[in-house]
């Protein structure tokens, strides 16, 4: 699903962000990025996104090689990545089902097939009853669902959920991790960066962590050591 064989990015005249990163994501994982402020785990998620281009090095997503991918194709290759943010990105003066709307309507689809997906995706998250609420009416974690139904709605292969606890009390960080292993459960592969020890010890999944742009351990039932 995602392949990176010696994968290196240098902004400007700094050293490597990403040093020879080589890695291999089978379709279905539920993969915990780990690494210590500056290690490169941004830059990894960006060049996934194609939000930024390696220096060297060879991407392959979801059968995507990006050293060939047209400008015009980006929007194709991010159909396929659903991206969630520590701070939601949710839009202000739309309620819950607007934002998740929203995220279809931009991309061309129909009426017909927003009013049958919307309820579908909101039900996944737990949200369903909450529709008409708008973001300042809904707790942290509330918001961070919504921004996951907005991501999942479009059905990505790919969700990446960058430091998606960041700003939630435990309670409500659990909810939210409680939702990822279930979208992986019905087969999304899941990219999850944090910082939160507990949520990684107790998750008891593949664990790797980024150190100074390279990939310092790579474990299948991995805890939290930075
Ligand atoms: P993390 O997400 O693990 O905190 P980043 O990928 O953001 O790490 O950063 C890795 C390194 O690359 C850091 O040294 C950071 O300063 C540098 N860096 C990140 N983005 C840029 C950029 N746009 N321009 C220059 N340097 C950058």
């Amino acid at each position: 699903m995602i392949l990176l064989d010696r994968v290196s990015k240098v902004y400007g005249k700094t050293s490597a962000a990403l040093d020879r990163v080589s890695l291999h994501v089978e379709p279905k994982e539920f993969v915990i990025i780990v690494g210590p402020s500056g290690a490169g785990k941004s830059t990894f998620l960006k060049l996934l996104t194609r939000e930024e281009r390696p220096t060297s090095g060879k991407i392959i997503v979801g059968g995507i090689d990006y050293e060939h991918l047209k400008d015009k194709k980006i929007p194709l290759l991010r159909r396929k990545i659903g991206v969630v943010f520590q701070d939601f990105k949710l839009l202000p003066a739309k309620n819950v089902y607007e934002n998740v709307a929203f995220a279809l309507e931009i991309v061309g689809v129909g009426n017909k097939e927003i009013q049958h997906t919307v309820p579908r995706v909101l039900n996944i998250v737990g949200l369903s009853g909450k529709e008409k609420n708008y973001p300042k009416e809904l707790s942290g974690g509330e918001m961070q669902r919504v921004a996951i139904a907005r991501a999942i709605a479009r059905q990505p292969k790919i969700l990446i959920a960058d430091e998606p606890t960041g700003n939630l009390d435990p309670k409500h960080a659990w909810d939210v991790i409680k939702v990822l292993e279930k979208i992986n459960k019905y087969g999304t592969t899941v990219l999850l960066t944090t910082h939160n020890q507990d949520i990684v010890n107790k998750l008891k999944r593949r664990v790797i962590t980024i150190s100074g742009g390279k990939i310092v351990s790579d474990k299948v039932s991995g805890s939290y050591k930075v």
